[in-house]
């Protein structure tokens, strides 16, 4: 049977959609650093109440922020491509960029929709590549700028110490670069004695790639978190990285989880696009626990999605048993 991890939002804020969802495969709650807009305590209580009522325990993941570059602007702006803007005026960057991006360098914002280019350097110009909207707080991508960061910010210590103080099942560590990342988390739960906390690498950084043996090897679970991975490197490259990064997990024999996108459009709509019902049967060959984000936190139907989840995982169960599938499609 799939294992869904579902991310907390407000679709799914109150003990009766969690247990609804428990029925249909939930096992644990993620609570997604970047955006917190309820009370974790009181979701901490929920989930305890809906243990009562399904007589099992219901894990709990803490998923960090992780050093974000994000676009810092007043207001929003329309790009047509070919369309300057000056890096310093119109809009900044939260980390230092003046000595880091050089002439040619792009920077790709808000996951890979909108791509700028470095035209000039004095003053910082930015030429778009692409028609869109960007705006304040929208996440950047710049291989460069990527590695100048470090792996704990500030705010992360935080999360980790409130993961490790309430003994959370699970704290998924975001934009790990390498196995002396996960170190540098395991020592912060060591001033916690008691604390069975298990740490997730997330690989969605060209660094953790560079490093995947190690960071295997250290962690105790690994999910493939393929939004930003997707941003990292080229996006048709996502189905090989995927396949590459699932199966050294599973020769490694610990917890593989994938997340991001599997069933997005049905935040809205009914059913499903059917590259998505490709992509998810597919990825349940691989793994049978599942990362949903929107799909549960803000979805109109979180239960309807599960729901579809679910027979994408069933067909694929009667599939390997193939007179029972071409009996009940032909029949
Ligand atoms: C991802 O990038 O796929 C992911 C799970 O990270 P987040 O949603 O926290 O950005």
């Amino acid at each position: 049977m799939p294992e869904y991890i579902c991310t907390m939002g407000p679709s799914i804020l109150n003990t009766e959609k969690i247990v609804e969802l428990y029925q249909l495969g939930l096992r644990t709650i993620r609570f997604n650093m970047s955006h917190i807009d309820y009370d974790i305590a009181e979701v901490l209580q929920m989930i305890r109440d809906a243990e009562r009522i399904v007589g099992n325990k219901i894990s709990t993941m803490l998923d960090t922020c992780g050093s974000e570059i994000r676009v810092q602007m007043d207001r929003p702006r329309t790009l047509l491509i070919g369309d300057t803007l000056t890096l310093g005026e119109e809009l900044t960057l939260n980390v230092p960029y003046h000595n880091i991006l050089e002439l040619g360098d792009v920077l790709k914002i808000d996951d890979g929709k909108i791509i700028v280019k470095v035209i000039s350097k004095n003053p910082f110009l930015l030429s778009s590549l692409t028609n869109g909207k960007i705006k304040n707080g929208s996440g950047v991508f710049s291989e460069k700028l990527s590695r100048t960061l470090t792996f704990i910010p500030e705010k992360d210590t935080k999360s980790f110490h409130l993961a490790f103080h309430n003994d959370m099942d699970w704290v998924a560590c975001s934009f790990v670069k390498s196995a002396e990342d996960i170190k540098n988390v395991k020592a912060l739960r060591s001033q916690y004695p008691n604390c069975k906390t298990k740490i997730m690498a997330k690989i969605e950084t060209r660094e953790a790639m560079e490093d995947l043996d190690n960071i295997i090897a250290i962690s105790d679970g690994i999910m493939i978190a393929r939004g930003d991975l997707g941003v990292a490197f080229p996006i048709y490259m996502i189905t090989t990285l995927q396949n590459y990064i699932a199966g050294k997990v599973i020769a490694a024999g610990i917890p593989l989880t994938i997340g991001t996108g599997f069933l997005r459009s049905m935040k809205r709509n009914p059913i499903p696009e059917k590259a998505e019902v490709s992509d998810l049967y597919y990825a349940f060959t691989l793994t049978n626990s599942i990362m949903f984000s929107g799909e549960t936190a803000v979805a109109d139907e979180p239960a309807n999605i599960l729901k579809t989840a679910n027979s994408i995982f069933k067909t694929l169960e009667d599939s390997k048993q193939k007179d029972k599938i071409y009996e009940k499609i032909f029949l």
